[in-house]
């Protein structure tokens, strides 16, 4: 066990995580960052091209993004493990931090654990992301002008990414399990109207077609079991998100769906010297800017409270 006691721990090594650590490491506080053991560096490690994290006019890839985040903490002395945290005790003043090898302590926490993307489970969704499977319109529509797109999901976040994409595709398929959607009236009626936007009721997604890049879905339908298949270039699969906070249970307060509730305009939890940021708090943006938005939030939240404990 480390006797030490650090000003900071951060968990979580996505935009959030290592951003929270480039500014906590320039402001002197030495953090120790918990990067995980499968996936440092985040969700973005697993897309090719990302065009829309501002100061790379020619685009970056996800991993290259991912890498100088990770170099920039570490110019400034972040101290970064690639391993995971198992088990937190936040609600003492010492905050413990235990990883299958060791136990930590710190002043503060940031939480920076992230959320994951519900996949199908169907072969080819993981070899195929980047090139045609996606989890978000807004990173990806643009790269689908005037192509043909399936959009899986029956909810408010589907209804709405099939709305977005008509802003670029010729044709969106919207592709549900039943035969009316959860989304609300309103996006439900903005969908309708779109001439761009077809249904598949009762269809689920059987299979992914295409060896280097998506070609096309096959569809079953869920009350015939009748197949057939449907070309597209884009896949969009819009049936939730989990955040990682399994950890978090009886620790800090979570919503409903299990995301990391903070108060409002703060990256503040409910339990004093604990912080989140990034995904594992976000319902609406989700986006790696956003993520990165509010990891310097929660380090500058985490500098103000340990500067308060002095
Ligand atoms: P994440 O990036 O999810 O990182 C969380 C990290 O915490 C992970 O590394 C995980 O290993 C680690 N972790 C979790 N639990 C533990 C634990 N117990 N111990 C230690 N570590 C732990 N956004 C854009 O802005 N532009 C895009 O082009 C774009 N493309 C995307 C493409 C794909 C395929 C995906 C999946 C997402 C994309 N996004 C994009 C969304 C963006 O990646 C996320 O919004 C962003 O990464 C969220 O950052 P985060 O730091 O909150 O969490």
């Amino acid at each position: 066990m480390s006797t030490d006691v650090r000003n900071v721990i951060i968990i979580g090594s996505g935009p959030a995580g290592y951003t929270a650590a480039v500014y906590t490491a320039r402001a002197n506080l030495s953090p120790l960052v918990f990067e995980g053991s499968v996936t440092a560096g985040g969700a973005l490690m697993n897309t090719t091209d990302v065009e829309n994290f501002p100061g790379f006019p020619e685009g970056i890839e996800g991993p290259a993004l991912m890498d100088n985040m990770r170099q920039q903490a570490e110019r400034f002395g972040a101290e970064l493990v690639a391993d995971d945290v198992v088990e937190v005790d936040l609600t003492g003043e010492i905050k413990i931090v235990r990883t299958a090898t060791g136990e930590h302590r710190a002043h503060a926490v940031i939480l920076a654990m992230g959320s994951g993307y519900r996949k199908l489970g169907i072969d080819g969704e993981d070899r195929l992301s980047g090139r045609g499977v996606s989890w978000c319109a807004t990173c990806d529509g643009f790269f689908f002008r005037k192509q043909e797109i399936i959009v899986v999901g029956g909810g408010d976040s589907a209804v709405e990414e099939a709305t977005f994409l008509t802003r670029f595709a010729d044709k969106v398929t919207l592709v549900h399990r039943r035969d009316e959607l959860r989304a609300s009236k309103i996006m439900q009626e903005r969908a309708f109207k779109n001439d761009k936007i077809e249904f598949a009721w009762n269809s689920a997604v059987k299979e992914i077609r295409g060896e280097l890049s998506l070609e096309g879905v096959v569809l079953e339908d869920t009350v015939t079991g009748e197949e057939r298949l449907v070309p597209a270039t884009g896949l969009f699969i819009a049936i939730g998100h989990d955040p990682r906070s399994e950890l978090l249970k009886g620790q800090v307060e979570l919503d409903a769906e299990g995301y990391v509730l903070v108060q409002p305009g703060t990256t503040r939890t409910n339990v004093p010297g604990v912080f989140a940021s990034g995904d594992l708090v976000d319902h609406t943006y989700r986006q790696a800017i956003t993520a990165a938005g509010t990891g310097c939030s929660a380090a500058l939240d985490a500098e103000r409270y340990i500067a308060d404990l002095e």
